[in-house]
């Protein structure tokens, strides 16, 4: 199995789609937000500093993103294939996530891009913050998310139709339909 980079703005449901991804093909599951939400909840150092950047809706600095991500990676089983969720999010991390694979005689695989309208983000994001109350997920630091989201991580689709992996998805209102199209395409392409 190919390794997965799944791509979109807050909201989009890379979470959700990474999840029915993992559970068909039996793959690793890197969320780089689960990891530093672990991190916040243990009360380790990295969560203390990782917290101070979640709360206000930036990135956390590409250096200390890019060995976080090494370090689980090397964790995940050998030879299975991974889904990367919520990294790379800046040309930097895209650039050391190639390097890394590359070292290893791996491949990034696969990048799935999902694209959903702002309005529909913003009322899912609203939505969750009922359920799990993430500190994030208040209207003033989605907005920041969203602009973030715009001028550092956007970009990176280009980046990736260059190294001809970009496989775009475009949500017509419906869960199933989406997902259908995913595996259609994760089989297509594998
Ligand atoms: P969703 O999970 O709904 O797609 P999201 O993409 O905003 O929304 P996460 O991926 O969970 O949520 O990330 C939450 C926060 O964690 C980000 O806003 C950012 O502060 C930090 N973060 C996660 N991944 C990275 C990364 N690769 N580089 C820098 N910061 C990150
Ligand atoms: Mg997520």
């Amino acid at each position: 199995m190919k390794n997965i980079i799944i791509f979109g703005a807050p909201g989009s449901g890379k979470g959700t789609y990474s999840d029915e991804i993992v559970k068909r093909y039996n793959m690793g599951h890197i969320s780089t937000g689960d990891v530093l939400r672990g991190e916040i909840k243990n009360g380790t150092e990295l969560g203390k500093v990782a917290k101070g950047y979640i709360d206000q809706g930036q990135l956390i600095p590409d250096d200390l993103m890019i060995d976080i991500l090494a370090k689980v990676y090397d964790e995940n089983e050998p030879g299975r294939g991974v889904i990367f969720d919520g990294f790379p999010r800046t040309i930097a991390q895209a650039e050391a996530l190639k390097k890394m694979l590359a070292e290893r005689g791996h491949e990034m695989g696969i990048m799935i891009e999902l694209v959903v309208d702002e309005e529909t983000l913003m009322t899912r994001l609203l939505r969750r913050a009922e359920i799990e109350g993430r500190a994030d997920d208040n209207e003033e630091t989605i907005k920041k998310r969203f602009e973030v989201y715009h001028q550092k991580t956007e970009p990176l689709a280009q980046w990736f139709e260059k190294e001809g992996i970009r496989h775009t998805f475009t949500w017509k209102g419906s869960k199933e339909q989406m997902l259908d199209e995913i595996f259609a395409g994760i089989e297509q392409l594998n």
